[in-house]
């Protein structure tokens, strides 16, 4: 969504009661298109509405109700995403765009990085993805190209480039071209830190990306000074920006409730040793942190370690747990997979695990409403209302029967327009 988009949506907000006084089958509005929707999902706190349409005129969303009372006369329809279960756009809080694939974003033809982006991101419903670390530069040259209408893909909110402890780069990453390792900052002093955020996000960055301990092999981590990591998250905050930390371990968490982190990109993996007690819990609750869970990749990690599956399910439960009890405590939960690292994309396995924590309807919150919330925008995005952006997924199946349904998508709209349309016979 670009600003001019935003703000167009936020006044036609604050108009608020101008609603339709019209039914199906009357004229609508020049331009519109209408979705018709077997049921939809106004927002995760609001009773689905059966035989449902949605009116979308401009990109924003001029009516959303039952089909008797939508207007679409003479109203242009997407014949292909008609008939299914519609709720808002997803988030996807953790993602990357680090493979081969979408490197050199500038040189690449746009139907390659379509391509990329569909199997990435559009067909599983996204329609605003935070990358959590990458090479901003190249990240900018995908958000403008999207932004203008050469790729279909989602709006891109950026970390830009992560900040690691001195001689911190972890291990998993030391596999990365050299070129690319030499980018990583690995501030030594206050100053440097500083430098570094300013840069990145005078730049174009909405978010500062911290590595807080990293694993550096054989049982040892590289720790960032704690300095540091609060001189950088004051300046990110300044700017009434969020700061994200990939937290490792509870130690890790420990030093983002210290540093003022307000994202967690990671719940913790452990050895069965690793339940956030109620104190911990209590902590993060106290400093509004959101946690994505991320449960798909440990498993995912563990499994590509050949562990035993006993390790790997123990893994998992605790992961698991961790975001039962943050959730049942009041703590936010955002959706996120980690995808562009993990290169196994379907994140069905995910809507599974989670599901083992949370109810259908808070997962459509953390895919919907708790992060447009958590980025400043609850009033225009999240939720298919009047005046919210026609961010839209169309599932072919009700979420709220399985979960993994939330990764069965017929189509993805973005301000009104799909993104992705899926094959007929892929129903
Ligand atoms: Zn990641």
């Amino acid at each position: 969504m670009k600003n001019r988009q935003l703000a167009a949506a936020r006044a036609v907000s604050a108009m608020g009661g101008v609603l339709l006084l019209a039914g199906c089958g009357e004229r609508a509005p020049e331009g519109a298109t209408v979705l018709a929707a077997s049921r939809l999902y106004v927002s995760p706190d609001a009773p689905p509405i059966d035989d449902a349409a949605v009116l979308i005129v401009d990109g924003r969303i001029a009516a959303a109700g039952p089909a008797k009372d939508i207007p679409d006369g003479g109203a242009r329809r997407i014949g292909a995403c008609d008939g299914g279960t519609v709720t808002a756009g997803f988030q996807n809080s953790h993602v990357h765009f680090t493979e081969a694939k979408f490197a050199d974003a500038a040189s690449k033809e746009a139907p390659e990085l379509a391509a990329a982006m569909t199997d990435m991101l559009n067909r599983f419903g996204f329609t605003t993805v935070v990358d959590t670390a990458s090479n901003l530069a190249n990240t900018l040259v995908l958000r403008d190209r999207i932004e203008k209408g050469e790729i279909p893909g989602p709006r891109i909110l950026t970390a830009g480039f992560a900040l690691y402890p001195r001689n911190g780069v972890p291990i998993y990453l030391r596999d990365l071209p050299p070129d690319l390792l030499e980018m990583l900052s690995q501030p030594a002093s206050v100053e440097e830190a500083l430098a570094e955020v300013q840069a990145n996000l005078d730049g174009g960055a909405n978010a500062t990306k911290l590595f807080l301990m990293t694993p550096q092999g054989g049982g040892h981590y590289a720790f960032m000074q704690p300095d540091i990591a609060l001189a950088a998250a004051d300046e990110t905050h300044r700017r009434g920006l969020p700061v994200l930390a990939h937290p490792t371990d509870i130690e890790g968490i420990k030093l983002a409730i210290e540093a003022g982190v307000d994202i967690l990109v990671h719940t913790t993996i452990g050895d069965g040793r690793t339940a956030w007690d109620m104190t911990l819990i209590e902590q993060m609750r106290a400093k509004n942190m959101a946690v994505v869970p991320t449960l798909k990749l440990f498993r995912y990690e563990m499994k590509r370690m050949e562990l035993p599956e006993r390790v790997v399910e123990g893994a998992a439960s605790d992961a698991v747990g961790q975001v039962r009890d943050y959730a049942k405590a009041g703590g936010q939960v955002l959706f996120g997979t980690d995808v562009g690292y993990m290169t196994d994309y379907d994140p069905a396995e995910e809507y599974r695990l989670l599901a083992r924590a949370l109810a259908p309807m808070e997962i459509l919150a953390s895919l919907t409403t708790a992060p447009a919330a958590r980025w400043k925008e609850g009033e225009v995005r999240g939720r298919v209302l009047q005046g919210q952006v026609a961010d839209l997924v169309v599932l072919n199946a009700d979420p709220a029967a399985d979960a993994a349904n939330f990764a069965n998508v017929r189509c993805t709209l973005r301000a009104g327009n799909p993104t992705y349309t899926a094959p007929v016979g892929v129903r």
